[in-house]
């Protein structure tokens, strides 16, 4: 495997700090709370390319990409679009669902994310 740069390294490493959904404001935060500053620019190239390596996972959301460390287990995603809360889930059946229609389609999967866009359970009760 190619050697990562440095600043490369060092935004894997933050991604992998934690099982949070990065977005590329957040990781600078972090950077810069490490002392070690990186250009914004340079975070959202270099998350997109170590997602390209398939050393993190990339979530596209409606507005902008968030990460996350590739290591978890295959999940999906239910996303809140009051609070931005981001939770995991992992249904069988819809594992399983998606096999089959792939196999009616005569299609291969190579790769799924399910995200469900809504409103999570403390946002609609007012609760927190
Ligand atoms: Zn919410
Ligand atoms: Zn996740």
């Amino acid at each position: 495997m190619q050697k990562l740069t440095t600043q490369r390294q060092a935004i894997l490493d933050v991604i992998n700090l934690s099982d949070k959904h990065w977005d590329a404001d957040e990781v600078a935060t972090a950077l810069k709370e490490r002392n070690n500053p990186i250009g914004i620019a340079t975070v959202y190239r270099g998350l997109a390319a170590l997602a390209e390596l398939g050393l993190i996972e990339s979530i596209q959301l409606a507005d902008k990409k968030r990460y996350e460390r590739a290591s978890k287990d295959h999940h999906d995603h239910l996303v809140c679009q009051v609070c931005g809360m981001i939770e995991e889930f992992c249904k069988t059946e819809i594992e399983r669902l998606q096999e089959i229609v792939a196999r009616e389609h005569g299609f291969e999967i190579q790769d799924h994310q399910l995200l469900l866009f809504g409103i999570c359970k403390s946002c609609k009760t007012g609760e927190k």
